[in-house]
């Protein structure tokens, strides 16, 4: 009947006789039947999967449409073709069109989830792939690097697609320019949700690249517009630029990490974006590098980075520079772009022995520069007489080195009804972003049929599960039957436990009231944390006296291996004592290539412990991996410890993170670290550590910190705190020449 009714209302129209009539749907509805209809394919012809779950699929998607007649290939019904295990889809010819198929639960065998080529001389071009979904098809090998999407040949497509939770290694989504068929190809990127990427901690977490510096001089006028990046936060850089002429027009960049960097290439226009930072950190802007830049009409509101993360940085670069290192800015058009509430802003970014070559022949005009409160948000590196301002107004954001093209003013803002903030009064409508200016809506991008979901599950979001005392396994059976994000309340009692407890949901364990719940480990490990585990611990005692009598036992670890989803930690109002049966009887020790998104411990007290409390230091291989983005550590108290408190290791020379970072407050510390097993004869040792505050804090008869800086300008500070019988602080630069840059401030040595 269907058959029938295309081809009736085919000849309706009164079409043509031809391609046309023949023009038809094929719904398969296995792997054989899809390579058996494409060998017959024509023009017009659309194979359309059969809905369910198609596993193990590798698509191999190559025919010749035409112009007027494209070859489809599409779900039967949007949403519920579900491409799942070894999977990925590799289209070649022209004019192919790929539709409504969603990848999950799998990853991709090869490099590519989506490859616009079947191979080096075999590409897609006037080809368009869209509302199509990846959601967290992640290979379970952090390490094992793919791209979700590469696109390869000359004006395709990607539009109205949803990308979220990539965990792996590996760029999001690639513009790829590596043979003259791939170069000046006119992509169209356009209308996608780049949902949530967590924070991948080393390199290779961007979310779009266009081209890489080999190909950078490159033209690829790719057009990125109308998207929406929701916590893009994999790494430094969100958008990463390496080729010429592209427009990066009309995103919002919505609480996102890192920047748009114009990294190498020429002549690109970022124009109309939308940074909505709301104060999170890390939240950068744009931040230009070499010729040609054009950026305007572009509205930044709330962004906290510093840095290469600013909400806005020009950088210094290198005359004749290497192509892998940072072109001169010359002629750098800025104008007309309001930045609101913006920490930073930096001219000569990055200026140093290298990088030596400040700006020239750059405009900047009609920006607008909105704060709060006073604050001096410039920060000027070097001389820019090359950059001639003119007619930027400034609101609570005075410089003293900024003074012809500035005016200080009192504005009145509103926000309009597109939720921008506009200066009121006729004589500012030409200064900062246009007030025609329309964020992208996050309900406008993406498929319309597949939910933008939080990835994220809040502890305590979930049922509250009561757990009895004196009954056997009772904590154990809980764990297994709990749902993701409730909580357990443990009665009064003692729980002795018998059995390994895995954590692979969010889960909180807590006691009613403190000092009413004993926990009794009665396993080498307690927890193990597991993908898609996180743990809250509140008000409770766990006592190691029980444990069995072996050297090593853990409390809390990770997976050892394949941990590759992040996690968080939190451990409050709780006593841990007598990790003391055997030697090196650690809290927590995390695995190679884990990752805790947070670990937050306060008010609690660690009493009796032979081992480490904190192990996060398995990426020796320097790699710029680490094993915790920010540990916090507020109001505790830390006594006979053997082991080291907290090893933290970064190591390698990528700048493409910005963690670790380490808060340790109000603390006291005594008889830590002074076991003869402790291999780091340290209380706190951290090794490239970005962000070091060690306030308030006191250590009596303990061992010493040792900080060695890496890349990066760690900001580091010690202040406040009270040192008795504790060696001196030992710190080393293995990066920077020079003398140290920790702040040590109003400490007492006793
Ligand atoms: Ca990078």
């Amino acid at each position: 009947m269907q058959w029938f009714g295309k081809i009736f209302s085919v000849l309706v129209l009164g079409l043509s006789l031809s391609a046309q009539l023949l023009a038809k749907d094929v719904l398969v509805e296995s792997q054989s039947a899809f390579k058996s209809a494409l060998k017959k394919v024509v023009p017009g012809d659309a194979i359309v999967l059969k809905n369910g779950v198609w596993s193990d699929f590798e698509i191999g998607f190559f025919a010749e449409g035409t112009a007027q007649q494209p070859i489809t290939l599409r779900a039967e019904t949007p949403g519920k073709v579900i491409i799942s295990g070894l999977s990925n889809l590799r289209l070649a010819g022209n004019y192919l069109v790929v539709e409504g198929l969603v990848f999950k639960n799998g990853y991709t065998p090869t490099e590519e989830v989506i490859a616009f080529k079947r191979n080096d001389t075999h590409l897609a071009n006037h080809s368009r792939v869209t509302q199509v979904v990846i959601d967290n098809f992640n290979n379970p090998d952090r390490d094992s690097s793919d791209y979700w999407v590469a696109l390869y040949g000359k004006h395709n497509r990607f539009d109205h697609s949803y990308l979220a939770g990539k965990r792996n290694l590996g760029v999001t989504m690639a513009v790829r320019l590596n043979s003259s068929d791939s170069q000046q190809n006119h992509h169209r990127i356009d209308h996608n949700y780049f949902g949530h990427r967590p924070i991948l901690g080393s390199n290779g977490g961007e979310t779009l690249r266009v081209g890489t510096s080999t190909y950078s001089l490159t033209d690829s006028h790719t057009v990125i517009e109308n998207n929406y990046f929701d916590r893009c936060d994999g790494e430094v850089e969100i958008i990463s630029i390496k080729s010429g002429k592209n427009v990066i027009r009309n995103n919002v960049f919505f609480e996102a990490r890192g920047t748009l960097t114009l990294r190498h290439g020429n002549g690109n226009l970022v124009e109309g974006n939308v940074f909505f930072g709301n104060g999170a950190e890390h939240t950068g802007g744009i931040r230009v590098i070499n010729s040609d830049q054009v950026v305007r009409n572009n509205y930044l509101e709330g962004l906290t980075g510093t840095r290469f993360g600013s909400g806005f940085a020009v950088m210094n670069g290198t005359i004749n520079a290497p192509i892998n290192r940072y072109g001169q800015v010359v002629n750098a058009q800025i104008e007309n772009n309001t930045f609101i509430n913006v920490d930073n802003i930096q001219l000569g970014a990055g200026s140093d022995a290298e990088r030596n070559a400040p700006p020239v022949n750059s405009r900047m005009q009609k920006n607008l520069v909105f704060n709060d409160a006073a604050a001096d948000v410039f920060k000027i590196f070097d001389d820019m007489s090359g950059i001639a301002f003119a007619d930027n107004v400034l609101h609570n954001a005075d410089s003293a080195n900024l003074k012809q093209g500035f005016s200080r003013t009192k504005l009145t803002m509103k926000r309009n009804s597109a939720g921008l903030l506009m200066p009121q009064g006729d004589a500012y409508k030409n200064v900062g972003a246009p007030a025609s200016l329309q964020p992208i809506k996050k309900s406008a991008v993406g498929p319309q049929w597949y939910e933008k979901k939080a990835d994220r599950v809040e502890f305590g979001s979930g049922k509250v599960i009561n757990v009895k005392a004196g009954v056997e396994n009772s904590l154990f059976n809980a764990i297994a039957a709990a749902a993701t994000g409730d909580e357990l309340v443990l009665a009064p009692g003692r729980y002795k436990i018998a059995k390994l407890l895995e954590i692979n949901k969010v889960l909180s364990i807590r006691a009613k009231k403190s000092g009413t719940v004993v926990i009794l480990p009665g396993r080498t490990t307690l927890f193990e944390i597991q993908n898609g585990g996180s743990l809250k611990l509140s008000n409770l005692t766990i006592d190691g006296s029980e444990s069995p009598d072996s050297a090593g036992n853990i409390l809390i670890r990770t997976l050892k291996s394949g941990m590759y989803v992040s996690y968080r930690l939190i451990v409050e109002n709780t006593k841990v004592e007598n990790l003391n049966i055997n030697h090196s009887h650690h809290f927590l020790n995390a695995g190679s290539r884990s990752l805790a998104e947070e670990i937050h411990i306060q008010n609690s007290e660690f009493n009796k412990i032979t081992g480490d409390l904190l192990k996060l230091d398995k990426e020796i291989d320097d790699l710029g991996n680490y094993n915790a983005e920010t540990l916090i550590m507020d109001k505790n108290r830390f006594t006979n410890i053997e082991g080291v408190l907290l090893s933290m290791y970064r190591g390698g020379t990528d700048e493409s993170t910005f963690g670790p970072h380490f808060l340790f407050t109000n603390n006291h510390v005594e008889k830590v670290g002074q076991g003869s097993r402790n291999k780091r004869q340290a209380s706190l040792y951290l090794h490239g550590v970005q962000f070091t505050r060690i306030n308030n804090s006191q250590f009596m008869d303990t061992a010493g910190i040792v900080i060695e800086h890496t890349v990066g300008d760690p900001d580091t500070e010690i202040r406040a705190n009270r040192f008795a019988k504790v060696p001196a602080l030992k710190v080393t630069e293995l990066h920077t020449k020079g003398a140290s840059t920790v702040q040590y401030i109003d400490n007492r040595e006793e």
